[in-house]
């Protein structure tokens, strides 16, 4: 479904008094596959730049060069419409849901405005479909009338979920999805990801520091160091048989 090819994002220095800072070498040349209904994994320590290549992927920033192509299209060669209309298949959860759902506005006019955006639908259909996400996401539809502050954590989650699902994706990059949440709610939360991706044929980017989280959702591990994969392989070959020394340390880690 997707191929990325030699990623590279350089955040340009910035001035700061009169002086220029060094630009940032985020992502230095990343490449990896990503099969249709498939969850792959992004690993590495903090800093090694998996979100800025989860959100290079979709564009949110904008690569510095390299390909990715998505369901057989060039992503970095579409203009903002086409783009716009791509993005629609592809989404992305944050770690922090609280930062980025408005505290000022209800439920239902977050996750309105996508359908707004990018459908035609009537208001009445516009409703119908939050309360479909919503429920699918196990919430229910009189939720939509709540702001985000009278949710929990798990369940702003759940609401970030809801949000991606609501355009019918093919793809959802999360970015540490479940970091932000208790070790309880966690399983919860992964247990509901793990099942919309039967139930909807979603194919995940998964984000994630948490080794043992991982090897219970991916299919394929990418291991990040310093910008760059170290090392690339199936969820068990990783797990057993690590060959770069950074995958080891990693593992190591793990309690
Ligand atoms: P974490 O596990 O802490 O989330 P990460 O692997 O997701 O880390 P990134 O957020 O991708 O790492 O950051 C990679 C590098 O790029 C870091 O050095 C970071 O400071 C830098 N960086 C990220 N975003 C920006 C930005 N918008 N402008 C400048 N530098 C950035
Ligand atoms: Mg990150």
């Amino acid at each position: 479904l997707l191929q990325v090819r030699d990623l590279v994002k350089t955040f340009p220095g910035r001035r700061v008094g009169g002086r220029r800072s060094e630009p940032v070498h985020a992502v230095r040349g990343v490449s990896f596959t990503v099969p249709r209904g498939n969850t792959v994994a992004i690993v590495g320590e903090s800093g090694s730049g998996k979100s800025t290549t989860g959100r290079a992927l979709l564009r949110l920033h904008e690569p510095t060069s390299g390909s990715v192509t998505f369901d057989g299209q060039d992503l970095l060669g579409l203009d903002d419409a086409a783009m716009r209309q791509m993005r629609a298949r592809m989404q992305i959860v944050f770690q922090d849901t609280y930062a980025s759902l408005d505290p000022r506005w209800l439920i239902g006019k977050t996750l309105a405005e996508p359908l707004r955006l990018h459908t035609e639908m009537t208001a009445a259909q516009i409703e119908e479909r939050i309360a479909e996400v919503l429920t699918l996401v196990g919430l229910e539809p009189a939720h939509a009338d709540r702001f985000p502050h009278e949710f929990s954590g798990g369940q702003r989650q759940r609401i970030g979920i809801a949000r991606a699902l609501l355009l019918d994706p093919d793809l959802v990059v999360c970015d540490e999805p479940v970091s932000a949440l208790d070790v309880s709610v966690q399983a919860q939360v992964l247990d509901l990801m793990k099942d919309l991706q039967d139930r909807l044929g979603l194919t995940y980017v998964f984000i994630s520091h948490d080794l043992s989280v991982v090897e219970m959702m991916a299919d394929h591990v990418v291991v990040m160091s310093h910008g760059q994969v170290v090392e690339q392989g199936s969820t068990e070959q990783i797990f057993t048989a690590a060959r770069h020394p950074y995958t080891r340390a990693l593992l190591a880690a793990v309690p």
